[in-house]
């Protein structure tokens, strides 16, 4: 079956990674089936509407390549199509004018004992075309600032499939003849969401499962209109690292972590923390889908392959961000050397400045396997560009001051060995038996005057790279300070 899906976010905020991963698996099982995914901008609660949000919703998706085929389809601009499915549902006594107060819901409130429903029970006590008379109710609406509610059946077992979950049944006592246009003039979520996924000839609807509780009003709207639902599939939430309920921003602040995919006002997205979209996308994949085999690397194209809808879990999956640094460090390394120069502007022109293109590759390459972000590219590029700024004081305390002074010394006796790796090597050795000095802390001595500290890739191709006379710059730069 070829699927129509639609990713149809509220732009009451920025555009949280929940958010994005719902549109990642809508984007997965349309383009699976070889179809469409659409944007849908559910923007009829104008007092919740944050400038900006569309924009961050639209610029996520764009970063991490999730091309919608049709939209942004904005609600708001919508309105004749919910009127002419409102009338019809109020003509069938599907739906039906309120014109009760906020006095009069509080009243009612108060006098049930708090829980109060608007529903088949109470209706017929309250303001509404269904208990008021025909004329009583005309001269209401000529008064305007009614709502339309929908019509919940009495005693009706509601059955509903959720993808994710099986069959669930609902007692239609336990819901609400919900308001489904506003006084305002506006429908609200639950009937623009149902009438449009009708329009767009949606076929599968994926969202949080926050909507869980919604689908058996939806699944009556499409029963009173007499059309045939889509599938649905309610995703299970994203946890805090902690494990304990939903990640929030607040969660994600404390950890240290984003969750934005891209920067909202003054937080950092993913994209600003040095992520790949590619990175980020493979990890959100992981989050709540059980991949049954022990590949972690996804592309795009290759999720699109092997994401299965059966497999979508049922109960939340917790945010790991050590997790997420490994998936977009096994898309960094597998990047060209290229493509990492030109995620790091401040790497390429630095690297431009003392190198030619095919050094500069070459360097990269050596650092590849040693990121995690792309900041890394610029921490670790350093070597290569200047001496160290300050040398790591444990490392100096466990070799030993002496020690690193009378292997730098030697080396800076010996300048003529530097440019030649082999022969150094072999010097040193003899050099180290001698002096009773391990080879192991021959090399982190000269690793240590090279670096600053004990990380970075081969000390012999670091030598090659920056040349004999850099690395006896920084051999004597050491030797002074020690
Ligand atoms: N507008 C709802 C949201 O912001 C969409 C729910 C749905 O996909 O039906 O999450």
């Amino acid at each position: 079956m070829i699927e129509r899906a639609r990713f149809a976010p509220s732009p009451t905020g920025p555009l949280h990674i929940g958010g994005v991963r719902t549109a990642l698996f809508n984007y997965l099982i349309a383009k699976k089936s070889g179809g469409d995914f659409i944007l849908r901008i559910e923007d009829t609660d104008s007092k919740r509407t944050i400038p900006g949000a569309e924009k961050h919703i639209i610029d996520s998706l764009k970063w991490l390549g999730l091309d919608f085929d049709e939209g942004p389809i904005n609600q708001s601009e919508r309105q004749p199509l919910y009127k002419k499915q409102i009338n019809f549902l109020i003509k069938n006594r599907l739906a039906y004018y309120a014109f009760d107060t906020p006095t009069e819901l509080e009243e009612a409130r108060k006098a049930s004992g708090g829980d109060f429903k608007y529903n088949f029970k109470s209706r017929v006590e309250m303001a509404n075309s269904l208990s008021l008379t025909e004329e009583e109710t005309k001269e209401r609406i000529k008064r305007g600032g009614f709502v339309v509610r929908m019509t919940v059946p009495e005693n009706t077992t509601i059955k509903v499939v959720d993808q994710v979950r099986g069959n669930l049944s609902f007692n239609s006592e336990e819901l609400e003849d919900k308001i489904i246009l506003k006084s305002d003039g506006m429908p609200t979520y639950h009937l623009a969401n149902v009438v449009d996924d009708h329009e767009m000839r949606i076929t599968s609807v994926i969202r949080g499962e926050e909507w869980l509780s919604s689908l058996p009003l939806h699944s009556l709207l499409y029963k009173h209109f007499g059309w045939e639902s889509p599938k649905f599939y309610h995703l299970p939430l994203i946890l805090k690292s902690s494990g304990a309920g939903k990640l929030s921003k607040r969660d994600a602040d404390e950890q240290g972590h984003p969750v934005f995919a891209v920067k909202w006002e003054e937080s950092k997205g993913f994209k600003e923390a040095g992520f790949s979209s590619e990175g980020l996308v493979n990890y959100l994949a992981l989050l709540g889908w059980s991949n049954s085999t022990e590949k972690e690397k996804y592309s795009l194209e290759e999720l699109i392959d092997v994401f299965r809808e059966t497999e979508i879990n049922k109960s939340g999956a917790r945010f790991d961000y050590k997790k997420a640094l490994w998936i977009n460090h096994l898309h960094l390394k597998g990047f060209t050397a290229k493509k990492l120069i030109s995620l790091s502007e401040q790497a390429s022109s630095q690297l431009n400045e003392k190198y030619s293109i095919q050094q500069s590759e070459e360097i990269v390459n050596l650092i590849k396997e040693r990121l995690n972000t792309t900041h890394d590219i610029d921490k670790e590029l350093s070597v290569f560009l200047r001496q160290p700024k300050e040398y790591d004081s444990n490392v100096i305390e466990k070799i030993n001051r002496e020690v690193i002074y009378d292997v730098l010394n030697f080396c800076k006796l010996n300048p003529a060995l530097i440019a030649n790796p082999g022969a150094l090597k072999e010097s040193l050795m003899a050099f180290g038996s001698k002096e009773n000095i391990s080879f192991g802390n021959i090399m982190k001595s000269l690793r240590l005057c090279l670096v600053g500290n004990l990380s970075g890739p081969d000390l012999f191709k670091i030598i090659q790279i920056i040349g004999p006379e850099e690395a006896l710059n920084r051999i004597k730069s050491l030797t002074n300070k020690i």
